[in-house]
């Protein structure tokens, strides 16, 4: 793994994404209307994009779902656990803010306060401090050695993402004639969770055709790391994940094109600086191949 803050290497995705259907992006993160319209997330422009931070859900969420089947089917990368936690779930989470209900017995954790105490990070923080002062390093190693394969990759509370979506920007704004539609809803009831009779109200689209420029940061991560999310991204490639709103109304399918992976390493920084460094294309197939290969049953 080596020192956690040095450069290792940047490694850039980019592709296009071509919608198939409209795709309803609110600005509002609720589905539940409040009366008012839905509007499109645009910027200041009025420009529709698409928030790095839901792309990612999206691909985050699937690579977590992959991970969960190799974990079950006893899948490992040469001995390295594949698996996932829930982030939603304190329970299960890989690693926990606190273990137990008051964590009063960890002043000076040993390491066996409690069934959850290896994975507690007050613990864990309690363990790294040597001589009244914390050992950041000693800190970030166990949490990165406790967290999951898929917080390892996208972050944590704990432990920063290494891999940053940017938002995705339309196009092609000319080509479309009109650049947001506006749809007819259907009211929910906040109690029931179902239709409302009677209660309807707009929300914007934007049309199928919209091509979107998608670009994603990943540093620090080796071959076969990117061959899993790029593993995910296939998934979006093929169309098979949709995004954004209201998605089973057949809204948010689309297809990724023009997949492209480049990759600068730590020894071509300077040369990249001073803007003589030509990037290393990497064939997304090859990194897939990278992790494929990797896999194997655990004893
Ligand atoms: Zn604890
Ligand atoms: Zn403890
Ligand atoms: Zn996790």
């Amino acid at each position: 793994m080596g020192d956690f803050w040095a450069f290792e290497n940047r490694t850039t995705i980019t592709a296009t994404l071509v919608m198939k259907t409209a795709l309803s992006i609110g600005s509002q993160a609720s589905l539940l209307p409040t009366g008012s319209d839905l509007p499109v997330i645009k910027t200041p422009e009025g420009l529709p994009y698409i928030p790095g931070s839901s792309l990612k859900g999206v691909v985050r969420a699937y690579t977590e779902r992959l991970l969960c089947t190799l974990d079950e089917m006893g899948l490992s990368y040469r001995d390295q656990r594949l698996w996932a936690c829930d982030p939603l779930d304190e329970r299960v989470r890989c690693v926990t803010a606190t273990c137990g209900r008051e964590c009063t017995s960890c002043e000076r954790c040993e390491g066996d306060c409690c069934d959850d105490c290896r994975r507690c990070k007050r613990c864990m923080t309690q363990r790294a401090a040597q001589d009244g002062h914390l050992n950041d390093e000693v800190l970030t190693q166990e949490l990165f050695e406790l967290s999951c394969t898929a917080c390892r990759l996208f972050g944590s509370p704990w432990l920063a993402s290494r891999v940053a979506f940017q938002d995705a920007m339309l196009l092609n704004n000319e080509e479309l004639l009109r650049r947001v539609e506006v749809r007819d809803g259907v009211g929910i009831d906040r109690d029931l969770g179902t239709a409302k009779p009677g209660i309807k109200y707009d929300f914007e689209t934007v049309p199928s055709g919209a091509r979107f420029g998608v670009r994603i940061v990943v540093e620090n991560v080796e071959d076969w790391e990117l061959g899993l999310l790029l593993l995910a991204l296939e998934a979006l490639v093929r169309g098979e994940i949709p995004l954004g709103g209201k998605t089973s109304r057949g809204l948010g399918w689309g297809e990724l094109r023009d997949l492209r992976v480049e990759r600068l390493r730590a020894d071509q920084l300077l040369d990249w600086l001073t803007d003589r460094a030509q990037l290393e294309a990497l064939p997304p197939e090859e990194l897939i191949r990278v992790f494929r290969s990797g896999l194997s049953q655990g004893e």
